[in-house]
């Protein structure tokens, strides 16, 4: 029998979109793109598919002058060789060589025209990759950990899980029209890989005795976003063995689906949900939905790492390294890349990894193939030793490409990071720094020790560049999001500006004191 979603019931209360979305489903703009508009050209594509692209995984690109930008799924940032190859092959031939990662472990594309799309899809889906419900009002890319597998610090090898959870909700039609964006990670590493505070619905490490048997599995925590108005998100007071993950993502989805607000556009994330019901009432319902579960366990999430991995690390399996590398402010070319895929294949694993701190990991190094790897020539610019600022410095993509953009914040992130670098001495710590170039922090900007968002500010030549500046961000078991301080900085003052809040912060700090703690 069909749902009858909730919301179906009093349409006068709906938001715009929701007409564009009811009138059509998102997913059937791909047939269209493939059957008619990349025959047909830019020009021909009405205004409500233009909004739909995004099922396909597409946005218009700033100035709308016909290219667009484009996001591909990498389940837990996994990918193979002939993944990465058929990736790389996509920049070079459409992209003009540009990729970017992004902090949803995706490879995102620019400058691509309409009429590429439909050999683009054709090309992801033969290596068995999809840029589809990359983003819209749908079950986007589900991050993981990218270490699954070979992580020394997880409690299980997650890929599975993570691909079972993708493909049951990858194209379904029963979940491709939720009140707006929904994201979710399953992760068991021990040090929070996939920043579950930060989605809608995340899975996370945990252990319950059972009749005596200590079972590994997970707690699941709903109703976590950011943007304008960031939430956590809270635990539900539930144990899930992994063969029930699944069964839990799916009542969840199902509730934000039937439940979500589609009243206001800006109001509609699971987040408001969870903040109007109270998470008790949210999992009672849940229950009703799925069934009992049992209490929560052993939490073992024991900190944060940030997604971080640089450097030379062993993996698991003994004997084998994994190496991480850094893509300055997370972007790279198709040259790199297929560098990058060669030296896998050669001395590695056959797989490359994304993080969601914008990286790359090559993974399955024996030690004797350790130098000549770290010698290659493509890591002497994403090189595993970066330094300090450079390392932990991310940016969204800001007002060269994206049209929600107030700021320019990539190339800004990228002079910023090399000038601290060269000015501010060693701190014994890293100090994370994110950009973001509007509210909707894509850039994951307030979970940074020092986030930036971009802003204007008057001035007697006009409106100019500006940033507001928020210290002291952190998930993990202490999670919390940074305080934004008095004050906008303007664009061109920033870097002196954080140069000088870092010396003084040197000076200042107290014995055994970390940017995060003050
Ligand atoms: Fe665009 Fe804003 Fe996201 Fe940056 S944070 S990529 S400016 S929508």
């Amino acid at each position: 029998m069909a749902y009858e979603p909730v919301w179906m019931q009093d349409p006068s209360k709906l938001n715009k979109f929701e007409f564009v979305k009811m009138e059509k489903d998102g997913l059937d703009v791909i047939r269209d793109i493939i059957e008619t508009y990349a025959l047909r050209g830019y020009e021909s594509i009405p205004e409500d598919d233009k909004g739909r692209f995004k099922w396909a995984g597409v946005y218009e690109q700033k100035p709308k002058d016909g290219y667009f930008m484009m996001r591909i799924r990498i389940n837990s940032g996994i990918m193979n060789v002939a993944q990465a190859r058929a990736l790389a092959d996509i920049a070079q031939l459409y992209g003009r060589s540009l990729m970017d990662v992004t902090t949803r472990q995706a490879i995102q594309y620019h400058w691509l025209r309409v009429e590429d799309l439909p050999d683009i899809f054709k090309r992801l889906e033969d290596v068995g990759l999809y840029s589809y419900e990359a983003c819209g009002d749908c079950p986007r890319t589900i991050v993981g950990n990218p270490l699954a597998g070979i992580d020394p610090n997880e409690l299980m090898d997650t890929t599975a899980l993570v691909n079972e959870v993708n493909d049951f909700f990858l194209l379904n039609r029963d979940f491709s029209n939720l009140p707006r964006k929904y994201k979710m990670s399953i992760s068991a590493n021990l040090y929070n890989n996939a920043h579950a505070e930060i989605n809608d619905l995340a899975f996370t490490p945990a252990v319950k005795e059972i009749d005596g048997e200590q079972v590994l599995g997970f707690h699941a925590h709903v109703g976590g976003g950011l943007s304008a108005k960031p939430f956590l998100a809270k635990p539900l007071d539930m144990f899930i063995r992994p063969e029930e993950v699944l069964k839990v993502a799916i009542g969840v989805t199902t509730l934000f689906r039937d439940n979500g607000f589609r009243e206001k556009r800006h109001q509609a994330r699971l987040k408001f949900l969870i903040a109007a019901w109270g998470v008790e009432k949210f999992q009672a319902q849940l229950e009703e939905l799925i069934g009992k579960f049992p209490a929560r366990g052993d939490d073992k999430t024991l900190g944060w790492q940030a997604a971080y991995f640089d450097g030379v690390h062993p993996q698991h399996q003994a004997g084998l390294h994994y190496v991480g590398l850094n893509v300055p402010i997370g972007r790279l070319n198709a040259e790199e890349f297929h560098q990058l895929a060669d030296l896998a294949e050669k001395y590695g694993d056959g797989t490359l990894r994304t993080t969601m701190s914008q990286n790359i990991i090559i993974t399955g190094i024996q030690e004797k193939h350790l130098d000549t790897v770290l010698s290659a020539p493509v890591l002497q610019r994403l090189t595993p030793f970066p330094k300090p600022f450079m390392s932990r410095t991310v940016s969204c993509t800001g007002n060269e490409f994206c049209n929600l953009a107030i700021v320019e914040t990539k190339e800004r992130a990228r002079r910023v990071a090399e000038y601290l670098d060269a000015r501010v001495p060693e701190l014994n710590e890293f100090i994370r720094i994110h950009f973001i170039g509007c509210p909707n922090a894509c850039g994951q900007k307030h979970v940074a020790d020092i986030g930036l968002q971009g802003a204007l500010v008057k001035t007697e030549q006009g409106m100019i560049d500006a940033f507001d500046i928020a210290v002291g961000g952190i998930l993990g078991p202490n999670a919390r999001f940074n305080t934004t301080l008095k004050g906008r900085v303007k664009g061109d003052d920033v870097p002196h500006v954080l140069e000088q809040l870092l010396l003084y912060y040197k000076q200042e700090r107290h014995a055994g004191e970390s940017f995060h703690t003050f």
